[in-house]
């Protein structure tokens, strides 16, 4: 089986675990982008680039999966069709914001990833 917290170095071959190491951020205004180090060689890997519009749309997202979840835990016989009802339409604002994030997380690392 492979572990897919551990990645190789392109610099130095070295193994890195992912899970062991600090994720560090550089912020420039409101854009934050987040990168490890290569613990061994000190290459930086980027790994995410956020503004603050779609850090709270991660927020709200997460929000929404915790209500997803609440609603999938009320179901009883009685309330079933309501309780489908609400998560298909919770279901459907989770997944347009996912593709919201990805998208602008894509335009971000373009334009920002080179300051890493
Ligand atoms: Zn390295």
């Amino acid at each position: 089986m492979t572990n897919r917290n551990i990645i190789q170095c392109e610099k130095c071959k070295a193994e890195v675990n992912l899970k062991k190491l600090p994720i560090e951020a550089k912020h420039i205004g409101e854009i934050r982008i987040q990168f490890f180090r290569c613990p061994r060689c000190h290459e930086k890997y980027l790994i995410d680039v956020t503004d603050k519009a779609t850090r709270e749309k991660q927020i709200e997202y997460a929000k929404l999966g915790n209500y997803q979840k609440q609603l999938i835990g009320s179901i009883n016989k009685d309330n079933l069709e309501a309780i489908e009802k609400l998560t298909l339409r919770n279901n459907d604002k989770m997944e347009a914001l996912l593709k919201e994030i990805k998208a602008t997380k894509a335009e971000l690392k373009e334009k920002y990833g080179c300051e890493l």
